[in-house]
């Protein structure tokens, strides 16, 4: 026996729960399918650092958008995030200064509060952090880091509230079509029948496109995450720092520990099977990550490391998502790819996603950018002035 829904939403992350959240908000009957729990891919893993630094104006926007629902996330959502208003600082090189000072200028104009710092604004918002040379920075004091776990179970818990049913364990198998529109999905809890399906299943995007004859250009990367706890004296928390010379972001964690993670564009390169990798961090990664750190943050030399791990970015060729019906007048969406930093963007993509599904004139934020067939007419989304992948 089948059951019926407005839509199916494939995938329990921060991307599937907060479009259950958006289209059950609008009064459709909604059905979510998990295949483990709410959270437990990559977005339980996240290090969810919320910062509105983009070099494009739509993701700016989507960032700024996402900061005010994070920091209002009881009123506008329901519940907790647990949010963490620390500041972020960009600090990237020398050579980088035009382009950095003309995206702080888009992103003001966006409404964003960031500004260009100098070195000793620096010393005084970090005092830890080795400045030794001229360099190129901005600071947001709004920005910071959440829960991830906590913001997409509360998420989810809203949605359930707003009447969306949410069925953890139940692995999709199989995409019904017929005559080129989608019919339901199978999987190992029945059949379930809606004629929109959405596909959010991050790292296993192309896996599950797979099941309705769509390629998507989506890897699965490894990326690990290393922890470290400050030494006596530096017990006080620092912001979020992105540390382009050094190809590092990191940020303080509970317990005085911060928490590392790289800024490679190489980790595109570390495909795996999504459902069998390492989910440890290795001790070559451990040490890399520690130097890293400590050329910038030199007291980290007495740091006491506790371990990390490993989790999953669903990398695309331009490091940016696919949100698109797959194909047009299908009623088979994707909205998978988000590439290492798509957490922060949650709220505005869901957002994104009913109003693309609903087909609202005026979006407020239009998908067109993320179109899946700009690879095959190779245009990339790319930002006027880039650094590495700042997306
Ligand atoms: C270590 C790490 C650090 C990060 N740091 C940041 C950061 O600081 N800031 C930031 O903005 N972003 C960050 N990101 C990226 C961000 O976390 C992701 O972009 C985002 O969480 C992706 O969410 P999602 O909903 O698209 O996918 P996921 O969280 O991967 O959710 C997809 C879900 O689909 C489920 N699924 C798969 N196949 C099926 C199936 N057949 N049937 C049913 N369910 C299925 C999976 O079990 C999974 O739960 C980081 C990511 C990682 C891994």
């Amino acid at each position: 026996m089948s059951q019926n829904f407005d839509v199916i939403i494939i995938g329990g992350g921060i991307m599937g729960c907060a479009t259950a959240f958006q289209l059950a908000g609008r009064g459709l009957k909604v059905a979510l399918l998990e295949k483990k729990s709410i959270g437990d891919g990559p977005t339980g893993k996240s290090s969810a650092i919320i910062r509105q630094h983009y070099s494009n104006e739509l993701t700016a926007r989507m960032a700024y958008h996402s900061l005010h629902v994070f920091q209002n996330f009881d009123e506008m959502v329901g519940g907790e995030c647990g949010f963490n208003r620390c500041g972020f600082l960009l600090v990237a090189a020398g050579a980088d200064k035009a382009g950095l000072t003309a995206n702080v200028a888009m992103q003001q104009g966006v409404g964003i509060e960031t500004a260009l710092v100098s070195t000793d604004d620096i010393h005084e918002l970090a005092p830890g952090l080795k400045i030794e040379h001229d360099l190129a920075a901005a600071y947001e004091p709004q920005s910071g880091y959440a829960d991830p776990y906590l913001t997409v179970t509360s998420y989810a818990q809203a949605a359930r509230r707003l009447g969306a049913k949410i069925y953890q364990g139940t692995q999709v198998t199989a995409v019904h079509m017929a005559q080129g529109k989608v019919q339901g999905v199978e999987t190992n809890n029945g059949r379930f029948s809606a004629p929109i399906v959405l596909n959010c299943t991050g790292a296993w995007g192309a896996q599950v496109a797979q099941l309705a004859g769509v390629e998507l250009p989506i890897d699965p990367c490894r990326v690990q995450v290393s922890l470290f706890r400050r030494p006596a004296g530096h017990e006080a928390a620092h912001p979020v720092v992105a540390d382009f010379e050094n190809a590092i972001y990191f940020r303080p964690e509970t317990g005085g520990l911060t928490l590392v993670g790289l800024i490679d564009p190489q980790e595109a390169h570390a495909i795996v099977d999504p459902d069998h990798f390492s989910e440890n961090v290795s001790d070559a990664f451990v040490l890399d990550s520690g130097e890293r750190l400590v050329n910038r943050y030199p007291a980290m030399a007495q740091s006491q490391s506790v371990g990390g791990y490993a989790s999953l970015y669903a990398i695309t060729p331009d490091w940016h998502p696919i949100v698109d019906e797959c194909p047009p007048g299908s009623g088979f969406y994707v909205c998978s790819g988000f590439s290492g930093h798509g957490f922060k963007l949650g709220p505005a993509v869901g957002r994104m996603m009913a109003d693309l599904v609903l087909g609202v004139e005026q979006p407020l934020f239009a998908a067109d950018m993320f179109r899946n067939g700009r690879f095959a007419a190779n245009e990339p989304v790319r930002g006027q002035y880039e650094y590495s992948i700042v997306g």
